[in-house]
């Protein structure tokens, strides 16, 4: 016996059968709704066959979107980056300062947090006048 070969051929005459025609077998499926349509009823484009014009251009809407949502998806993937960049780099600044806290000369000398902090403290003598 080999299961699965008539019950297949027999689902598939049912189940692809044209929307338009029910007696017609269908030709393809529609890309956009996914409907099974006869010859005839078909659409040919380039993006594909469709049921009707009207699904071969919400299917080209479609394409569209995505692509841009693609697009804006790869600027995102790029501001991940550089912020995390400035995360790596703020970091190592802060390393920087607590080794030069402690003591480290070397340290000391590229401390760029502490510059800061002693030129704001320089700048701001304090609220007595
Ligand atoms: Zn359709
Ligand atoms: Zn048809």
């Amino acid at each position: 016996m080999t299961p699965g070969v008539i019950d297949n051929s027999l689902e598939g005459d049912v189940a692809k059968a044209c929307i338009n025609h029910k007696d017609a077998p269908a030709a393809t499926m529609c890309h956009q709704c996914h409907v099974p349509v006869c010859r005839s009823c078909t659409t040919l484009t380039p993006h594909g066959s469709f049921c009707s014009s009207e699904c071969s251009i919400q299917h080209r809407e479609f394409g569209e979107k995505l692509r841009s949502g693609e697009a804006k998806a790869a600027g995102g993937g790029l501001a991940l980056k550089l912020f995390l960049g400035l995360l790596v780099l703020v970091g190592a600044l802060a390393t920087i300062h607590v080794a030069a806290r402690r003591g480290i000369r070397p340290a000391a000398r590229i401390d760029l947090i502490g510059f800061l902090l002693q030129k704001v403290g320089g700048l701001a003598p304090g609220p007595t006048r």
